[in-house]
């Protein structure tokens, strides 16, 4: 469960003010993929940024799981994002260095006590993603499909409560961005809760409900129905 309660933030940058993000409010629920949906520059990362305890805003609570996350000692909320936590983002984020395995395995290394076996999880990881054969390669040597692809397993292995997708499918063509829109729909259809800001309507609309931002502000919040009974278009 996220729950965002009239989050404002303003940078400053010299002498320049930009409001990024106007009094937002919004709840995901549980086993709810919502997608939130504007032109560029209307504060989609940076909501997505202060969910995931990432930019503290200047006005207005973030709710993870019931946890008031900027409520959180820095380390604490480290811990606690690392945990609850996935991100996915449009550049893939991936370590070039480091095999399709140990990218996945990546966030262990912040986090050894998650109390998932993270061994045995990434293989199976890898196996959902279709990545076993890929797994000793390095993220230079993949598609850009493949690279997202180990972006979701890597986001997945803690079993996060919440995955925060930016742009997921910004570099992808159809094929892999409904292989990756299709995940975030299963996770979200396990229980899990996903939040998809985008600006690309198509992406947009495998979700149950999208909302439109404008200059920061929440400006339609129409219900797509559920996926069992609602056609998204597109
Ligand atoms: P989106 O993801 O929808 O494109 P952003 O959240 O990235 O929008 O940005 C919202 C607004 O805040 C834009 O006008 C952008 O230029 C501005 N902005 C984003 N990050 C910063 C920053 N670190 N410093 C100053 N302005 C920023
Ligand atoms: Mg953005």
């Amino acid at each position: 469960m996220v729950r965002i309660d009239d989050v404002s933030k303003v940078y400053r940058t010299g002498g320049e003010q930009v409001r990024a993000l106007d009094g937002v409010t919004l709840e995901v629920g549980a086993g709810e993929f919502t997608a939130v949906q504007g032109p560029s520059g209307c504060g989609k990362t940076t909501l997505l940024l202060a969910v995931g305890g990432l930019l503290e805003p200047d006005h207005g609570r973030v709710l993870v799981d019931d946890e008031d996350v900027y409520a959180l000692p820095l380390e604490r909320r480290a811990q606690f994002r690392a945990l609850k936590i996935g991100f996915v983002f449009q550049q893939f984020h991936l370590v070039p260095y480091l095999s399709v395995r140990d990218n996945v395995l990546a966030p262990t290394l912040a986090l050894p006590c998650a109390g998932v076996d993270a061994h045995a999880r990434v293989d199976a990881l890898l196996e959902k993603f279709k990545l076993t054969s890929r797994a000793a390669h390095t993220p230079g040597e993949l598609s850009t499909g493949e690279r997202q692809r180990v972006a979701l397993a890597r986001a997945m292995l803690h079993e996060p409560r919440v995955i925060l997708a930016d742009e997921p499918t910004g570099n992808l063509d159809e094929i892999n961005a409904a292989t990756v829109l299709g995940a975030l729909a299963d996770f979200a259809e396990d229980g899990g809760t996903v939040l998809l800001v985008t600006h690309d309507s198509a992406a947009a609309s495998e979700a149950d409900r999208i909302i439109r931002i404008d200059g920061g502000r929440l400006v339609d919040d129409r219900d797509e129905g559920s996926r069992q009974d609602g056609q998204a278009a597109g």
